[in-house]
């Protein structure tokens, strides 16, 4: 279902009246982790403010130390949704389990699979079950064809609102966080008439590189970026290291607009 061989023309998304794909362009951002209720509005408004066309912000996070912060839970949701409705922003966030499922369907605008849950195939079925718009991340070692027979989980059950987004891959480097695979936006769109976004926050791991790989990514044709934004990255919970601030974002957006047009 996902094989441009069946569907040659592009798929859009519509959420909440913003589109996704075939050349309409989406803005998500916001903090890696959701902390507190001050912190996930302030935040929301300066995006609101810079251009951003969705809030993110994680809730359940898919840390790799189970010692490290594990988000909020439902009272990050809760924050989440808040601040999207006090400033007007369609939100996203990752789920890692069906036990929350139902919370999500209410509350999410798009339901996020992290890079670490991209096979869990038990998640992907019954997200399936559901009309959510999906943002499946592609996994750390994933090839193009694992990462499309995710979506294609997603899909059999029913559900073909699935944005895919590439967030680097693990290679030998060790420079940079992943790497960023950027060659995946022409190929996913060769393969697929699936919406590809690209998060260059993850993808390289240092906000000092975000800008120039955002700019390249509109450029290879991606249909969004998901990018991580926090208003101290010092002293963030998680990912600090990769996220920009409120003013490096407003001052990214105005050479986004110059690549690609987006509302
Ligand atoms: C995230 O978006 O904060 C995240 C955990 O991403 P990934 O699943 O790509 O590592
Ligand atoms: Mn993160």
């Amino acid at each position: 279902k996902a094989n441009r061989m069946f569907k040659p023309e592009d798929t859009v998304i519509d959420v909440c009246g913003k589109k996704i794909g075939a050349g309409h362009f989406v803005l998500i951002s916001g903090p890696c982790s959701v902390e507190s209720e001050e912190q996930i509005i302030n935040i929301a408004r300066a995006l609101k403010e810079a251009g951003a066309t969705f809030l993110r912000g994680g809730a359940y996070k898919p840390r790799t130390s189970p010692y490290s912060f594990q988000g909020l839970g439902l009272e990050g949701l809760e924050m989440l949704k808040t601040a999207g409705k006090e400033v007007g922003l369609p939100i996203v966030s990752e789920i890692m389990s069906t036990d929350v499922l139902d919370r999500f369907i209410e509350d999410v605008d798009i339901i996020q699979v992290g890079a670490r849950n991209m096979q869990n195939f038990v998640l992907l079925r019954e997200l399936g079950r559901t009309k959510k718009p999906i943002l499946l991340k592609r996994g750390l070692s994933a090839t193009l064809e694992e990462w499309l027979m995710s979506a294609e989980y997603i899909m059999s059950e029913g559900n073909e609102n699935v944005i895919l987004c590439e967030r680097g891959i693990r290679t030998f480097e060790t420079y940079t966080r992943n790497t960023l695979d950027l060659s995946a936006v022409p190929a996913i769109k060769k393969l697929s008439h699936l919406p590809i976004i690209v998060d260059p926050s993850h993808g390289t791991g240092k906000s000092w590189m975000v800008a120039s790989m955002s700019k390249a990514a509109v450029v290879a044709g991606a249909d969004g970026l998901i990018v991580e934004v926090h208003n101290n990255p010092r002293g963030a919970l998680s990912d600090g290291e990769q996220s920009l601030t409120p003013d490096n974002y407003a001052a990214l957006v105005p050479g986004l607009r110059e690549l690609a047009e987006f509302e």
